[in-house]
């Protein structure tokens, strides 16, 4: 398997790229096109008047046929993309996984605590070490 990389920002709902301890994840979300009319690439809806896209907007839209999906119920049929390096083993690796956040529990490395936040695991194929796509970049 071969995941195929985004070319440019504008195909990603989801783009992250960072290090974790030894290790690095890259991951990435690519847009689909709409279950309806399978003609257009869904996205954030547009701004009428600028032509630029709302960012902050709670839906996607399809530009073709105006199908509209709340944000939450699209990103949730979508697939994460993520190549890694285990931070523990050294192994490059990639694979998949439904575009959902869980709550998973992690210490914190700053303040000793354990902390629950939103993230996407993947396990190392090689050492089965988890891998970890947090939501937010702290
Ligand atoms: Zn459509
Ligand atoms: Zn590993």
């Amino acid at each position: 398997m071969t995941l195929r990389e985004p070319e440019s920002m504008d195909e990603c709902v989801y783009f992250t790229n960072r290090a974790v301890g030894k290790g690095k994840v890259r991951a990435w979300v690519l847009r689909e096109q709409c279950p309806k009319c399978g003609k257009g690439l869904m996205g954030k809806p547009r701004d009428r008047k600028t032509g630029k896209p709302m960012i902050r907007a709670e839906e996607y839209e399809c530009p073709e046929c105006r199908y509209n999906v709340p944000k939450e119920e699209y990103e949730n049929t979508l697939t994460i993309n993520v190549k890694y390096t285990c931070s523990k083993c050294s192994n490059e690796g990639e694979g998949s996984a439904p575009f959902q956040w869980k709550k998973v529990q992690r210490l914190n490395e700053e303040t000793g605590k354990k902390q629950s936040i939103d993230s996407i695991r993947l396990i190392c194929s090689k050492c089965n070490e988890k891998i970890d796509v947090t939501r937010k970049m702290k």
